[in-house]
């Protein structure tokens, strides 16, 4: 699938994520399905980089699917996608250019979506 991401390019502020627990600017992304648990390292583009020895990962224990976690303290982050269906890049709730407006909810995070209050709404509007 080809997807344009134009209209929802990465920021340049630093750190470009922040974890509010432990202020680790290292997020993780996590995929659980039936047979094993792989893990990445979050790139400051919202993309997957380097796969992570799911060792280093043998304390997480959740269900199935997608998740975003700080690499430090093993906090659980919300997060979207910048397109639906999973599609395109991840963008989780404390990165400095997160806009709730611009991306669509991992499904278990529909409900109360967006997660903080006082969220300025975008100006350009959303999906
Ligand atoms: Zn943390």
């Amino acid at each position: 699938m080809i997807v344009d991401d134009a209209d929802l390019d990465p920021c340049d502020r630093e750190p470009h994520y922040k974890c509010s627990e432990c202020g680790s600017d290292e997020f993780i992304v996590v995929y659980t399905d039936a047979e094993r648990t792989t893990t990445w390292q979050l790139g400051e583009d919202h993309r997957m980089t380097e796969k992570i020895d799911s060792q280093e990962t043998i304390g997480f224990s959740h269900e199935r699917g997608w998740y975003v976690r700080c690499a430090h303290c093993d906090r659980e982050i919300k997060f979207g996608w910048s397109h639906p269906e999973r599609g395109g890049r991840i963008w989780p709730v404390e990165a400095a250019c997160y806009n709730p407006w611009k991306s669509w909810p991992e499904a278990r995070y529909r409900k109360g979506w967006p997660p903080r209050p006082g969220v300025k709404l975008a100006s350009s509007g959303g999906p």
